[in-house]
């Protein structure tokens, strides 16, 4: 196998891809190198900056240098990393057409020597009509199809692009198709339009349109991808190869990249960086120089920010904080942020695609960190084991104790031993605590991973009070125990629990007891509680 996980958070890895140019570890963002001209060496981005792989085009190289005898890519840009190759896909997107047919490019792309490339696929583009954009993927589907005898055997690592811009469901027929081809690697093509809008959410359709469709083991490459505030959320989309010139290009136009937006340069009194450049020149200097020195400056400014978020990224899989990292990013821009948010309807996708434990708590800071895996496991948990074995029980559902883990606070054991001394059935009382964001937690559960190791910031926003409302109220519902009794305390969340549980109830035309009291744990409410509970004994079977 070519490809090999060595660590995972969300659905992002760290994964070993080896070619025969050598291995690259993933993610990985690779530079896009102009093979005429480079104002960086690639010979220097892998000394200086660690570029272990970059990506270049086999059709400018075949026009350039294509009648040179012996002609060898990693020669020709005298860099001895892994190289992918481009062939000419994006000459048609710009140009409108490319002066080679499918078969030549890819004879030519394995007799440079290329480790990894890319058949000439047609790209979907940005705002094309329904029937242009259903010939792409068909065209780009026969190619790849056509290019299956000619790449067998070979030991260049081929990949087969997925195609259908923002039209999903084309996406999904071009990932369900390409996936079933022997390709080791995929890509999606067309992101780069919908990136330059600043259309992440679309972005995150996309993305989600193809993943889902096409076999989880096999690498995953976002074309044109190499802004580094969209690292963390691709990555955690389960993206694993990026490449771009924007760091080039957005250098040539006075731009400084950071990982939370693009400044101009001109703009800037300060540099906020500690790359050498940075840490050499002020912002004045900077400005002041000679256009060439500028653009030379701020292309190593703007490549090391990009490579350095990468290793951010790997960090946060390794530690299992890739969601707050992708959080963080997200702050940098509103269209980033709504990506982030829309990540909600893709949470039981993320859920099955994620590590079950990663050593760590998780931070929920506002309603965004809803959607995380660890919230939809313990709902659905909750609803497939939980749930039934309550019919024989009396439930009582009780504000979570200020401290965790719920079942060890004093609070907690002074109601237990009063149910095993004043109840003669306290084995049939199922006591549930109840907090934000996880919603209901079964005392026995309090110390399940992430139950007591979460931390949230209070008090919870709107949406998170009303989402952990609404998870209660489907437990009421759903659970088909004949006693429900709710302490409602003084707090917030307390009031939208009441009421939504109780309006369920009414639909239901089912039983709730609500015993409302500013303190959910006084002695008079556990009063009152022992005495509801003694009243309903005798009378559950
Ligand atoms: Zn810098």
């Amino acid at each position: 196998m070519s490809f090999e996980l060595r660590d995972r958070d969300l659905l992002g890895r760290i994964g070993r891809l080896n070619t025969k140019g050598g291995a690259v570890e993933t993610p990985a963002f690779m530079p896009v190198i102009n093979p005429v001209s480079q104002v960086l060496p690639p010979k220097r981005m892998r000394e200086e900056f660690g570029c272990e792989i970059l990506i270049t085009n086999s059709y400018i190289i075949k026009k350039h240098f294509g009648n040179l005898p012996d002609l060898k890519v990693h020669q020709l840009l005298d860099y001895d990393g892994v190289i992918t190759t481009d062939s000419g896909a994006y000459q048609i997107l710009v140009y409108g057409g490319v002066e080679t047919s499918p078969d030549e490019i890819i004879r030519f792309q394995q007799s440079i020597g290329s480790d990894i490339a890319v058949i000439l696929d047609i790209p979907t583009g940005w705002n094309v009509p329904r029937e242009k954009v259903e010939w792409t993927v068909e065209e780009t589907l026969r190619r790849a199809e056509a290019a299956l005898p000619l790449i067998e055997g070979d030991d260049t690592l081929w990949v087969g692009p997925v195609q259908g811009g923002a039209h999903l469901d084309l996406v999904e027929r071009s990932a369900q198709r390409v996936g079933k081809m022997p390709f080791p690697i995929h890509a999606l093509g067309s992101p780069t339009e919908v990136m330059e809008n600043y259309r992440f959410n679309v972005l995150v359709d996309m993305i989600m349109a193809a993943k889902r469709n096409l076999p989880p083991d096999r690498p995953f490459h976002l074309f044109g991808a190499g802004h580094p505030m969209m690292f963390s959320l691709a990555v955690a989309l389960g993206c694993d190869l990026f490449d771009s010139a924007a760091y080039a290009l957005y250098a040539k136009a006075g731009r400084y990249l950071t990982t939370l937006r693009t400044m101009k340069l001109k703009d800037l009194s300060y540099l906020p960086c500690s790359c050498p450049i940075c840490r050499k020149y002020g912002a004045d200097e900077l400005k002041g120089m000679i256009k060439g020195e500028r653009v030379k400056a701020l292309t190593e400014h703007n490549l090391h920010v990009t490579m350095a978020e990468m290793e951010t990224v790997k960090q946060a899989i390794v530690e299992g904080t890739l969601w707050e990292l992708m959080e963080a990013r997200s702050r940098g821009h509103p269209a980033l942020a709504s990506a982030v948010k829309g990540l909600f309807k893709y949470r039981d996708f993320l859920e099955r695609g994620s590590p079950s434990y990663k050593g760590r708590g998780v931070f929920i800071f506002d309603s965004m960190g809803l959607a995380r895996p660890e919230v939809t496991r313990h709902l659905r948990r909750l609803e497939e084991q939980f749930i039934p074995s309550l019919n024989q029980k009396k439930v009582v559902l009780i504000p979570a104790p200020p401290k965790r883990p719920y079942n060890k606070t004093q609070e907690y054991r002074s109601l237990e031993r009063r149910l095993r001394n004043e109840l003669d059935d306290s084995e049939n009382v199922q006591i549930c605590f109840y907090s934000a964001p996880f919603g209901v937690t079964p005392a026995e559960l309090s110390e399940t991973y992430p139950l007591s190791q979460f931390e949230i910031a209070d008090p919870p926003d709107i949406e998170t009070l009303i989402f952990t409302a609404e998870n209660i109220a489907t437990f009421v519902a759903e659970t088909d125990s004949k006693t429900v009794i709710l302490i409602s305390g003084g707090d917030e969340l307390d009031k939208w629990v009441t009421a939504r549980c109780e309006q369920v109830c009414e639909e239901k035309g089912r039983e709730i007891e609500v015993i409302s009291c500013p303190d959910a744990w006084s002695e008079e409410t556990l009063n009152e509680l022992l005495s509801i509970l003694k009243r309903s004994g005798k009378g559950v079977v």
